[in-house]
This record gives structure tokens, C-alpha cells and sequence, in this order.
């Protein structure tokens, strides 16, 4: 009988501030991969709970919290479990209500239950967890803090504050990269048609010492896909948008690039936005 190659398993984290389109830019980029014949799992890391949905076809997917709560500790592994888009496997962490707890512990949570379960299995290529967070600490460092995802990508914009989170993630990356083996792969740009954002994300990246791996044109056609409940890849598998997604699929494949990033100081920030005429610079504070 023939031997089967024993996979290497590659969990990745995707951070980003909220609403930069980590879970569009996940589910789709997951799609690419799916279509490469990748096994993948997609664990949502956000209590607001929609990070497969594209996935599942709009499927409701019941969190981790939410069965915990319900049906107590002896579940199955296809009660938290669905498989999606072409055997896509999809997890959604949940969270506490508003206002009550860390809304990190869910995240905590779902991954000691997954394991108990035995959700990692040898088949996986990937394993991607979307994060919510301008920062990178509490339940929402674990999958990197805990050494289960070694290699991050920070999803950003030409936008200030979008590029002022990545850098502060950066700076969440860096700590955890000094005690472990976590690494950034580099910074996706999700475009906001930004002047010059192309430019400007290179050399955002070069400053922090790692690469702009992909940039993601803004186009109409995600939230028509959105609408339908499907990723772009699945809803025009045709169109730019997702020859794009599939293009950062291959980057992210063929990925050699991984470091401790450097992230900068808000001084050094502003001088890039400067040069690249987002921001008229500190005098029309000054007066
Ligand atoms: P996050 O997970 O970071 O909070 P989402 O992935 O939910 O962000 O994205 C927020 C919204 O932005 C989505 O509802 C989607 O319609 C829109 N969006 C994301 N990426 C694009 C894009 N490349 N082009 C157009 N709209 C986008
Ligand atoms: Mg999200």
C-alpha cells in the first residue's frame, strides 16, 4: 500500500480592525484554497458570530458558547462543526452578551473544545482563524499567544486608522514573536480606493519589515455575493474579484516571507501618511 505524505498543518490568524474585511477577505481567500483542493477549517473569532456565513451559504451557524450553554459539555463535533463550499469545515466561537466577561472567552473556549473533539485532523492543510481587534491581547491574542497560529496577516487599507491598528497589532505580533515561534506573513490591503493606497501599503509594510503579500480591489461585486449568501469566488467565479482572491490564495500558498515585525512610532506613521499626501501633516494641528 501506498504511503501518504504526513501534511504539514499551517494555522493562520487574520487580524485587523473592525470592519476591514477580515471575514470577506477570509471566507473568500479560504474559497481559493478549497478550490486548490486544500483541506481548511475556518474558526470565526468575533462574537458577532459571521465569520462562515459565506461559506455556509447563510446557513445559521450556532457558536460554540451557544451549544455550550444549551447542551452542556458532552456534544458531538458536528454540533459546532459544518462543512460548507466545498467541504470547507466552519466553527464560529460566539461570545458572552454584551457587556458581560471578556469577549475573548469564547475563542479560549472553542479551541480546548475542538481539540477535545478531535476537530485537527491529519487531512487539514489550513486552519485560519478570523480575529476581531485593534489590539492583540487577552482571549484575543490565544490562537497566537498559545502558539496554535504561527503565522499572521494583518488586513488593512489606505485609511488612517485602519493603518494605525495594523501597526498596533504589530506591536501585539512583536511581543508574542519574542516569546515564541509566531511570525507575520505579511499585510493584505483591502482597497477603500484610497489615492496612491497601493504605494502607500508597500511602504507601510516595508517599514514594519514585512511585505504587502496582496491588494484586494473595493468592488460592488462582494456585496452582491454578500446578498446571495456566497463568497465571490462561488457567486461570479468569473469576475476580477475573484481571480483577485484567488491570486492572494497563491501568494499566501507560496509564502517564504515571515517575520518579527518592527512596528513604528505614531511620529514615524504620519511622515509615511505625509509623503503619500493622506494626511497634511502636524502644522494644521499646531495652530
Ligand atoms: P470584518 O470581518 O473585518 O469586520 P467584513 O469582512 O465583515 O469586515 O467586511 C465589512 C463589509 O465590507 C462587508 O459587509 C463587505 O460588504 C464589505 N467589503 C469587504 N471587502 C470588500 C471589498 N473588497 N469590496 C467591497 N466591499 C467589501
Ligand atoms: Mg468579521
Amino acid at each position: 500500500m501506498a504511503k501518504t505524505k504526513a501534511k504539514t498543518l499551517r494555522q493562520i490568524a487574520i487580524y485587523g480592525k473592525g470592519g476591514i474585511g477580515k471575514s470577506t477577505t477570509t471566507q473568500n481567500l479560504t474559497a481559493g484554497l478549497a478550490e486548490h483542493g486544500k483541506n481548511v477549517m475556518v474558526v470565526g473569532c468575533d462574537p458577532k458570530a459571521d465569520s462562515t456565513r459565506l461559506i455556509l451559504g447563510g446557513l445559521a451557524q450556532r457558536t460554540v458558547l451557544d451549544t455550550l450553554r444549551d447542551e452542556g459539555e458532552d456534544i458531538d463535533l458536528t454540533r459546532i462543526m459544518k462543512k460548507g463550499y466545498l467541504n470547507i469545515r466552519c466553527v464560529e466561537s460566539g461570545g458572552p452578551e454584551p457587556g458581560v466577561g471578556c469577549a475573548g472567552r469564547g475563542i479560549i473556549t472553542a479551541i480546548d473544545l475542538l481539540e477535545r473533539l478531535g476537530a485537527y485532523t491529519r487531512d487539514l492543510d489550513y486552519v485560519f482563524y478570523d480575529v476581531l481587534g485593534d489590539v492583540v491581547c487577552g482571549g484575543f491574542a490565544m490562537p497566537i499567544r498559545e502558539g496554535k497560529a504561527k503565522e499572521i496577516y494583518i488586513v488593512a487599507s489606505g485609511e488612517m486608522m485602519a493603518l494605525y491598528a495594523a501597526n498596533n497589532i504589530a506591536k501585539g505580533i512583536r511581543r508574542y514573536a519574542n516569546q515564541g515561534g509566531v511570525r507575520l506573513g505579511g499585510i493584505i490591503c483591502n482597497s477603500r480606493n484610497v489615492d496612491r493606497e497601493n504605494e502607500l501599503l508597500e511602504a507601510f509594510s516595508k517599514e514594519l519589515g514585512t511585505q504587502l503579500i496582496h491588494f484586494i480591489p473595493r468592488d460592488n461585486v462582494v456585496q452582491h455575493a454578500e446578498i446571495n449568501r456566497k463568497t465571490v469566488i462561488d457567486y461570479k467565479p468569473g469576475s476580477k474579484q475573484a481571480e483577485a482572491y484567488r491570486a492572494l490564495a497563491k501568494r499566501i500558498e507560496e509564502n517564504k516571507k515571515f517575520v518579527i515585525p518592527e512596528p513604528m512610532t505614531p511620529e514615524r506613521l504620519e511622515e509615511i501618511l505625509v509623503e503619500y499626501g493622506l494626511f497634511d501633516g502636524i502644522e494644521d494641528y499646531a495652530i
